[in-house]
C-alpha cells in the first residue's frame, strides 16, 4: 500500500468512484485487502450460516412434513458439506472474485434447495414457509457482504429462481403469488441501494486510510532526509542504532567517519553555492560506492557518516578506501589550495561488535581516527592510529 504515491490517490478521491472501482493499481490494493478482511470471516459465516439454516429443520418439520426425508437430506447431506468444502477451498485459493463466487454459489444453493423440494409438498403452510427465504436475501447482503456486482447478480438470480419456483406451487393464487413478487422485488431494491452506499463508503475508508498511511511514510521519510543532500540526517541515526544496538544477536558494525578537505577554503574561493553542490557531489558519490545496506548520514555540514553492518575490518578499509579515491576522481576543481588541486576528504574507520560498545564509543573512535587522518596529511583513511597509505 506504501508504494502508491499520495497523488494518486487524491486524484482518486477527486475523480470519484461511482462505478465502485479504482484505477487499477489502487483497486488491486483495494482487492487484496477486501479479500483478506472477507476471507478472515467466512468460517465465522460458515459456522453460523450452516448452523441456523440446519436449524430449519424445525420449520421443515411443521411446514412441510410431507417432504422432511428429503429436506434433511438435502440440509445435513447435500448443503452443509457444500457449505463447509466450498468455505475450506476459498481458503485455500484466497481472492476476491473466489469469495464473491463462494458468496453467490452458497446463497443461490441454499435458497433454491428447499423451495425445490417444497414445490412437491401438499402442505397448506407453503407461503409462510416461503416467506424463510428472505433470511437467504439478507445472509448475501449483509452477511457475506459480496461486491457490488455479487450482490446485484445474487439478488436478480435468488428473485428469479425463488418466484419461479413459487408460480409452480398451486396452492397460491395470483394475488399472494403478486405479492410475492412485489415483496421480494422490493426488498431486493432496497438492500442493492443499501450494498451499493455501504461499498462506497468501505473503499472511501479505504482511501482515507491509505491516504493517511502514505503521508505518514512520507513524512516520516522527508524527516529522515537530509534536503541538500538526499542522504539519512542525524535524527535518523536514533533509529538506525536501535536497528542495529536493539537486534536480538551482537552483529559486527563498523563506521566510516568522513570530512572534505579544506573545505572552508573552498567556499571562500568557489563561494557557497559550488560549495553546496560539491557537498552534493561527494555525498552522492558515496552513496553509489557502498553497499546496499549501509546506512549513509549527513554527519555535519561537510561531514559524512557511513555505517556498515556485518562487515569485517579489511572491508570496511577496502570501502574507505574505495570512497577516498571516488572522491578524489570526482576531479571537483580547488583553487584555494595551493598549487591548485581537486576536492579531496579525510576518513577515519572504527568497528566492532554492538554487544561490545555503544554506537557512542563507535562513533568517538571514528571521528578520532579522522582527525588522526587530518594530522597525517588529510586525503587519507587512518584506523585508530594505524593510517593507510593513499593510493593516488
Ligand atoms: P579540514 O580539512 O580540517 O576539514 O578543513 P575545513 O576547512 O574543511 O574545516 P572544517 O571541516 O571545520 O570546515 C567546515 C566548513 O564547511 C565550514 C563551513 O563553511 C562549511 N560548510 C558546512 N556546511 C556547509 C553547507 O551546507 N554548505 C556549504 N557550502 N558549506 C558548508
Ligand atoms: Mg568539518
Ligand atoms: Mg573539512
Amino acid at each position: 500500500m506504501n508504494d502508491m504515491a499520495p497523488e494518486s490517490i487524491e486524484k482518486q478521491i477527486a475523480d470519484g468512484f461511482r462505478w465502485l472501482r479504482f484505477a487499477p493499481a489502487i483497486e488491486r490494493a483495494y482487492l487484496t485487502e477486501y479479500a483478506q478482511h472477507r476471507i478472515k470471516r467466512a468460517p465465522i459465516w460458515a459456522l453460523v450460516g450452516t448452523f441456523i439454516y440446519d436449524l430449519v429443520f424445525f420449520g421443515d418439520a411443521t411446514m412441510v412434513p410431507d417432504q422432511l426425508d428429503r429436506l434433511v437430506l438435502m440440509r445435513f447431506a447435500i448443503f452443509t458439506p457444500f457449505a463447509i468444502l466450498a468455505t475450506v477451498l476459498v481458503m485455500k485459493w484466497r481472492s476476491a472474485r473466489n469469495y464473491d463466487l463462494l458468496s453467490l454459489a452458497v446463497v443461490l444453493l441454499g435458497g433454491s434447495l428447499p423451495m425445490l423440494i417444497a414445490v412437491h409438498s401438499t402442505s397448506p403452510h407453503l407461503f409462510i414457509y416461503q416467506t424463510g427465504n428472505v433470511a437467504t436475501f439478507l445472509f448475501l447482503v449483509i452477511g457475506l457482504r459480496p461486491r457490488f456486482p455479487a450482490v446485484i447478480a445474487g439478488l436478480f438470480l435468488l428473485c428469479v429462481i425463488h418466484l419461479t419456483i413459487c408460480a409452480q406451487i398451486p396452492s397460491f393464487d395470483s394475488v399472494s403469488f403478486q405479492g410475492m413478487v412485489t415483496f421480494y422485488i422490493t426488498i431486493s431494491i432496497f438492500l442493492a441501494l443499501g450494498a451499493y452506499f455501504q461499498e462506497h463508503s468501505d473503499r472511501m475508508n479505504f482511501l482515507n486510510r491509505v491516504r493517511a498511511m502514505t503521508l505518514h511514510a512520507q513524512l516520516e521519510m522527508q524527516s529522515e532526509r537530509d534536503e541538500l543532500t538526499g542522504l539519512l540526517n542525524r535524527r535518523s541515526l536514533a533509529r538506525v542504532e536501535r536497528e542495529l544496538w536493539q537486534a536480538e544477536r551482537s552483529r559486527s558494525v563498523y563506521a566510516i567517519m568522513l570530512d572534505i578537505d579544506r573545505f572552508k577554503l573552498f567556499n571562500d574561493v568557489h563561494g557557497h553555492i559550488d560549495g553546496d553542490d560539491c557537498i552534493r557531489g561527494v555525498a552522492g558519490t558515496i552513496a553509489s560506492t557502498v553497499r546496499p545496506d549501509s546506512r549513509v548520514f549527513r554527519f555535519g555540514g561537510e561531514e559524512i557518516l557511513v555505517l556498515l553492518p556485518d562487515a569485517g575490518f579489511d572491508e570496511a578499509c577496502q570501502m574507505a578506501e574505495q570512497i577516498r579515491q571516488a572522491i578524489e576522481g570526482l576531479a571537483i576543481e580547488h583553487r584555494g589550495l595551493v598549487p591548485p588541486g581537486v576536492v579531496t576528504a579525510s576518513l577515519g574507520v572504527a568497528g566492532g561488535d554492538t554487544g561490545d560498545q555503544t554506537l557512542q564509543d563507535l562513533l568517538r573512535r571514528a571521528d578520532q581516527a579522522l582527525y588522526d587522518a587530518k594530522k597525517l596529511g588529510r586525503n587519507r583513511v587512518s584506523v585508530g592510529s594505524l593510517s593507510l597509505q593513499r593510493m593516488s
